[in-house]
């Protein structure tokens, strides 16, 4: 037997939309969070478990059309990517790591029982609409700004029944995004309810399925209503740290003083299978093993809120943030756990000089004032 055709961005076939019908917002509206504004263009692919991947296909911007039994409206098929594009201070269009989303998108499909793909093909498909669409929508004339990209794979079978999809359906939109990385007074966190947690092991908290996340907004709201921006997601009686909404979380404190006193950046670890494999998490623990070295212990290890709040105690607490694409490195100010708050320094107000620095250099390679192999110019 042959096999079925796989996905091959060399494949694309591209049908252009009038490229004066829709103006590019300013940065005010783009960036109000009131609606998500996609640019001109998207990219689709469809699979079937008969035939394969077909040619992908890059066309104007607009509605899917599904059947009321597709799968995923059912069944939760659907996994999802996010990245974003940057526009440079030196005038080039760059992507972060764009193949760590790929894979990460097949280990989730997989996941799911959706079809596997070769991940390169995904990155070359995201480059494609970056190539088509970056021109106009991060003009060169805003250096600093992105887009926000979105591939996404979803069960498109038209059958009821708990069953692997035998259709789907591979998608990539580019839209703008509000800043989220900055809240004045930085991140407040507030504990998960006791009766509310986001992964277990054995579960799929590792993957990025879209079914990890809207059973989660019942937690954050209430969080919200409360003042706090985000859940911090804490794991079984022990109450370990996971993650900081939907980012990877980090704390910076001083060892006690029988263990050295000294200075370690801890998160939780990948093997327990809790947590997202964040790229921003990943970059944050090899660029601080790097270039802290000497300075900053790096350690991804099982923590407790407990230690935390011993740390915040003794005086040994220095600083706290989250990490992922949306929020990118966004000092934590505050989390309340229970009645108790822990209140986390904020350096000179902006965020702590850890914190800044970390920031800062991922920040110099997406906008390319570091040339870095991490940065993928388009
Ligand atoms: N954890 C969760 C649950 C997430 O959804 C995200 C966002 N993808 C992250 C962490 C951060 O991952 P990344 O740095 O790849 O955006």
């Amino acid at each position: 037997t042959t096999a079925l055709p796989g996905l091959d961005a060399s494949k694309l076939t591209i049908t252009r939309a009038d490229p004066t019908a829709r103006a590019v917002p300013d940065q005010a509206t783009a960036c109000s969070g009131l609606e998500t504004i996609c640019t001109d263009h998207m990219i689709t692919a469809t699979w079937k478990h008969s035939t394969g991947w077909s040619a992908p296909e890059l066309k104007p911007y607009g509605p899917l059309s599904l059947m009321p039994t597709a799968s995923v409206l059912h069944y939760a098929t659907e996994c999802f990517e996010g990245l974003k594009a940057y526009r440079g201070h030196d005038g080039s269009l760059r992507l972060f790591r764009p193949n760590l989303n790929a894979k990460r998108m097949l280990m989730s499909s997989l996941r799911i029982s959706l079809p596997g793909f070769d991940p390169t093909q995904v990155e070359k498909l995201i480059l494609a609409l970056m190539a088509v669409d970056g021109p106009k929508w991060l003009p060169r004339s805003r250096p600093g700004s992105y887009l926000y990209l979105r591939p996404a794979v979803i069960g498109t079978q038209p059958q009821l029944g708990v069953q692997t999809t035998k259709e789907a359906l591979l998608f990539i939109t580019a839209s703008f995004m509000p800043l989220m990385d900055s809240p004045q007074g930085g991140l407040k966190l507030h504990t998960n309810p006791e009766d509310m947690i986001r992964a277990w092991v054995g579960g799929f908290g590792y993957a990025k399925v879209g079914a990890n996340y809207g059973p989660s907004l019942l937690a954050t709201n209430e969080a919200r209503a409360r003042g706090f921006g985000q859940i911090l997601w804490l794991y079984g009686p022990e109450g370990y740290c996971t993650e900081a909404g939907a980012s990877n979380f980090f704390v910076l404190w001083r060892t006690k003083e029988e263990e050295g006193g000294k200075l370690q950046l801890v998160t939780a670890p990948l093997d327990d299978k809790l947590i997202l494999d964040g790229v921003t998490r990943r970059s944050v623990v090899e660029l601080a093993r790097e270039r802290l070295a000497g300075e900053v212990e790096v350690v991804e290890r099982k923590y407790t809120i407990d230690e935390v709040v011993e740390a915040d105690r003794e005086g040994r607490l220095v600083e706290s943030f989250a990490a992922g694409t949306a929020y990118f490195i966004c000092p934590v100010s505050q989390i309340r756990h229970r009645d108790h708050d822990i209140h986390i320094p904020m350096g000179k107000g902006e965020s702590g000089q850890y914190t800044a620095r970390i920031k800062g250099w991922m920040t110099d390679i997406m906008y390319g004032n570091e040339q870095h192999p991490w940065g993928v110019v388009v």
